[in-house]
């Protein structure tokens, strides 16, 4: 066996994806159409070989079906990341759209949700947004909307205006524009910036509230949003979920 048949994610040109879903039909579909994008796919029609692909490999994206025979896409999910640590990006694809699968769903890990029936050209522009995502943590230059943040130069700028930040505020926006467009804990927001010692719980809301005035207020868009009872989204697209 070669000693480097393994590349790091930044230096791979071809993303890979696994798709676990077992209704044939759709699996043939989506594996087609992602495959003609360019996309390398994998498959498993059950949660179980789901789970040993998906710890066994290295994937850009996985987009894994709610109701799976073994063990389902929740379930599936939320092994990958409380027992194996692994931090894949998910895209969880489910029958009914009831709040309830939803709220599970990002509350085992999912990143995204889409509802079946959908567009494979929607489904396909959602896994490009995660699958951006691995790369973007290589990335010194960080771009959301009309946001710049430069990691070296240590320099916050919307629309062509300087913005001053203070040094937790440049901590939780680098956070932010790493991990755009998905629903981010308050804990896992507490931990990316306090690690397993944060302040009282008032502490993020107020260093959330000052960003929030210096990089959203001035300007017509939003970009920071709440996710009632959830967490936070760092979006300039719809924000409703
Ligand atoms: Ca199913």
């Amino acid at each position: 066996m070669q000693p480097d048949t393994i590349t790091p994610i930044a230096q791979r040109v071809t993303m890979r994806v696994l798709l676990v879903e077992d209704h044939q039909d759709i699996a043939a579909s989506i594996y087609d159409f992602l495959e003609e994008q360019g996309y390398e796919m994998d498959a498993a029609s059950d949660g179980i070989t789901g789970l040993h692909l998906a710890v066994s490999n290295s994937y850009d994206v996985i987009i894994l079906d709610l109701g799976l025979p073994g063990i389902d896409g929740v379930d599936l999910c939320r092994r990958l990341r409380d027992d194996a640590r692994n931090p894949t990006p998910v895209l969880m694809l489910t029958a009914r759209d009831s709040l309830h699968n939803k709220l599970e769903g990002f509350a085992a890990g999912a990143d995204d949700y889409l509802v079946k029936p959908f567009a494979l050209q929607e489904l396909a522009a959602r896994v490009k947004v995660l699958s951006e995502r691995a790369t973007r943590l290589f990335t010194k230059q960080l771009k959301v909307s009309d946001l710049t943040l430069d990691l070296d130069a240590h320099e916050v700028t919307r629309d062509g205006h300087h913005i001053d930040l203070n040094p937790m505020a440049f901590k939780l926006l680098t956070y932010f524009m790493q991990h755009p467009h998905r629903l981010i804990k308050r804990e896992e927001l507490e931990h990316a910036v306090w690690q397993d010692d944060p302040p009282d719980s008032d502490a993020l809301r107020t260093h959330l509230s000052n960003l929030r005035n210096a990089v959203d207020k001035p300007f017509s868009q939003s970009l920071i949003h709440t996710v009632r009872g959830f967490g936070y989204r760092f979006t300039d697209q719809h924000a409703d979920s």
